[in-house]
């Protein structure tokens, strides 16, 4: 076993540990150093950073979803201001005039509490994005949670057209759950999936899960439902690219998304082939896991943390 890969590994159990969580949310320096190394993925701390940034990503070109960070909310109170605060996020949105939409975690607004309850929250949100001409894409969690926030899905899309899922490539249940998805409306993201799970449940990194993932794509971008391939993988980008000129495919329900601060020149290169382009853009004090999900999968970034860490210590005032 490489020292990446157990890297990769410890980073990924450290992202779920919430002890760990609570305990650097609790230390200001902790937590500010954790948040100097978080900024390069995530739009900002607050709301009006995220739109900040939001607006001059628009201006390069791309559109934006955004994300207010949280997952796996324990109580109902938290999952009420969860859901206010998307609200706002809609509002802002519409206020500043953005091309974005909004993504969300269903455990934020109350899928562990009671899946009632992020079923309810969710047809708040879903009914204003819609009323604002806005999309909500759902994000995939853990797969002890994937038929949970399918089945929302499907509530949702018997009465919303703007409600759209994220599927990873790596669970070996989504080749089935494809099709079925793709029967409803809204957006379908693919990911190649970013928890930890077991292996009896998943294909690991590697060829099998990339082969996977072209085979769910090739399906999705002939069949022209809306879609987003959601991978900085240049191999995958450029088949994708190769599969709709050779069959010369209509691209308006094709989309290509990535993460803020990874591997942007790929984003560029896909939106001068003339593809709409989207940057997932979170924002909040809870990135714990989200950085721990960054770092794990890509473990040089590691180093780029350290020397974000240093950077940044560079402009502190020394102590006497
Ligand atoms: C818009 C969007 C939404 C997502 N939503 C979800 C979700 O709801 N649920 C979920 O489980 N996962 C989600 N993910 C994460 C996803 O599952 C993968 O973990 C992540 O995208 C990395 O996989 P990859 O497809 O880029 O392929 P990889 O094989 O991991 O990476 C391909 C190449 O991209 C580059 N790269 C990848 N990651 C990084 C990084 N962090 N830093 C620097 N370079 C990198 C490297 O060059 C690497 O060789 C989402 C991803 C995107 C883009």
């Amino acid at each position: 076993m490489s020292v990446e890969f157990e890297a990769a590994e410890a980073l990924r159990h450290l992202a779920l540990d919430e002890s760990i969580k609570a305990y650097v949310l609790q230390h200001p320096p902790l937590y500010q150093a954790g948040l100097q190394a978080a900024m390069r993925f995530i739009g900002g701390e607050t709301l009006d950073e995220c739109v900040q940034t939001g607006a001059a990503t628009n201006q390069q070109g791309h559109a934006v979803t955004i994300d207010f960070m949280g997952e796996s909310t324990r109580d109902e109170v938290t999952a009420a201001q969860a859901t206010q605060e998307f609200l706002n996020v809609i509002r802002a949105i519409t206020h500043k005039g953005l091309d974005a939409s909004i993504s969300l975690d269903l455990s934020h607004i109350g899928l562990v509490i009671d899946p009632e309850l992020a079923y309810k929250n969710a047809l708040i949100l879903a009914r204003t994005a819609h009323e604002a001409g806005l999309e909500m894409m759902i994000s995939m969690e853990g797969a002890d949670r994937t038929t949970l926030i399918l089945d929302i899905h499907n509530r949702l899309c018997e009465q919303f057209s703007n409600v759209g899922i994220t599927l990873q490539a790596y669970l070996y249940r989504t080749s089935e759950d494809l099709t079925v998805v793709m029967q409803r409306p809204g957006k379908i993201r693919l990911v190649k999936g970013a928890y930890e799970a077991p292996s009896t449940l998943v294909y690991s990194r590697g060829a099998a899960l990339d082969v996977a993932y072209r085979q769910q794509m090739e399906l999705l971008i002939e069949s022209g439902h809306a879609c987003s391939i959601a991978t900085h993988d240049s191999d995958i980008l450029d088949y994708a690219h190769q599969l709709i000129q050779n069959q010369a495919l209509a691209t308006r329900s094709i989309e290509f998304e990535m993460l803020r601060g990874v591997t942007l020149e790929r984003l560029d290169t896909m939106h001068q082939r003339g593809y709409r382009t989207r940057i997932y853009l979170p924002y909040g004090k809870e990135w714990h896991l989200y950085l721990c999900n960054r770092l794990a999968e890509h473990p040089p970034n590691l180093y780029q943390a350290v020397t974000d860490l240093v950077n940044k210590a560079a402009l502190l005032p020394t102590v006497a």
